[in-house]
């Protein structure tokens, strides 16, 4: 490393909060499924910021209308109405089959809105005794950051020495339809859920498992959220991955890609009378459904779709699942994934992921390490057959290898 960059890294450590610990690289560029380090080495991006840079790193026509909004029009707040909210509205709705729209910024927005606006949908539409309110959730989920949400985490980490938290939240094993059935009650407002749990380490329920669910909600009056912040817009191989099983949330909801990368833009969609509960000032946001924010996620969603990603995502995804399973190596446990969102498991004795991630960065290739022994692959959607084949070839030279 040279000195300028062992510089940023100490700045870095002394200024910043210590909340992550980021393997050992200073990016500086990006293009496509590639990024540059300050010292001029390529590599392959496998974790895509955790797939909001889905649509590949600064996408020329992304770029073109963020920095044409933003020479127009930023930002008016709501207290106004701007020229690009009906526009995003329209073609969101369009695209996802909804009925509304609440757009906000972060993820954790996206989810804390959620919940305000089914416990509201509970007390005004289903009748829920005033206070009462309960949400399911999973165990091992992962919704976000903010104080709500921690709340109902399962991870020590991520709940330790926050509280105290909010109280209506039940939680339940993810992949069990009858735990949610003995879980209902006449108060559940919502189950709140990740089709596939990424942070988790991509978990991917049982086959049927949201049919069921999907059943078990409709029957009882409960709003099904699945948050697809994660999954949602082509990372699965299609739009939402509600669409592997044919269901259809009642509520759904989008970030990370939603903006390709360019700008934090979140959304909870609704297929019915949910986000009608919500009046004036009632809720908000200063920055929510700002002129900037739309441009750039019209854009985002529409090369997504006009330019065969999510498309591609379940070619490429269907390649790469079958290249990591083809790897003869003791280390591996189990390969899993579904279009781009994939995984490695690797037996515990192999030695922690991140010391396999650290000798991946030396192979030219960046991924993230998730939950001590499984390394999490999703590369951005416009990624080429070559690309993965190369791809594979570096994993398997890395997992064939003794880190332990
Ligand atoms: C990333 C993520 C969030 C939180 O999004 P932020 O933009 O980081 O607040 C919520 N849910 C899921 C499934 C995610 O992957």
């Amino acid at each position: 490393m040279s000195s300028s960059v062992i510089d940023l890294l100490a700045t870095e450590a002394r200024f910043g909060a210590h909340n992550y610990q980021p393997i050992g690289v200073v990016l500086t560029r990006g293009e496509g499924v590639w990024v540059w380090d300050t010292e001029g080495n390529r590599y392959l991006d496998c974790l895509s910021a955790y797939s909001a840079v889905s649509q590949g790193h600064c996408h020329p026509k992304i770029l073109a209308a963020m920095v044409e909004q933003a020479h127009r029009l930023t930002l008016t707040s709501r207290a106004f109405h701007n020229d690009q909210l009906a526009l995003f509205y329209e073609e969101i709705a369009a695209l996802t089959g909804s009925h509304k729209v609440l757009p906000m910024n972060s993820g954790a927005e996206a989810v804390e809105s959620a919940i305000k606006s089914v416990r509201k949908w509970g007390y005004e539409v289903k009748g829920v005794p005033d206070g009462q309110a309960e949400i399911i959730v999973c165990a091992d989920n992962f919704h976000g950051r903010t104080l709500g949400i921690v709340g109902f985490s399962t991870d020590a980490e991520t709940r330790g020495h926050f509280g105290p938290f909010a109280p209506g939240f039940r939680i339940i094993p993810f992949g069990d339809a009858a735990a949610l059935e003995a879980a209902i009650t006449p108060n559940t407002v919502a189950f709140l859920v990740e089709p596939i749990q990424g942070e988790a380490g991509v978990i991917i329920p049982p086959a049927g498992y949201f049919t069921e669910v999907r059943e078990l909600c409709t029957a009882n009056n409960v709003m099904l959220v699945l948050d697809e912040i994660q999954t949602g817009l082509g990372r699965t191989g299609k739009l939402l991955a509600e669409q592997h099983e044919g269901i259809e949330a009642d509520v759904t909801l989008l970030g990370k890609a939603l903006s390709g990368g360019f700008y934090p833009v979140s959304a909870v969609l609704s297929n019915n009378d949910v986000l009608g509960t919500l009046r004036p000032g009632q809720h908000g946001s200063t920055f929510g459904g700002n002129p900037l924010a739309c441009a750039v996620a019209r854009a985002a969603v529409r090369v997504l779709v006009e330019e065969g990603m999510i498309e591609n995502a379940a070619t490429q995804g269907a390649r790469f699942l079958q290249g990591l399973k083809d790897i003869r190596a003791n280390t591996i446990r189990d390969v899993r994934g579904r279009g781009l969102m994939l995984a490695v498991e690797l037996h515990p004795e192999a030695g922690r992921a991140r010391r396999y991630c650290e000798a991946l960065q030396g192979k030219g290739i960046l991924a993230k390490d998730t939950h001590e022994h499984t390394i999490r692959i999703a590369p951005p959607l416009v990624i080429t057959s070559d690309q993965v084949d190369w791809a594979i070839e570096q994993f398997a030279t890395i997992l064939t290898q003794d880190f332990s």
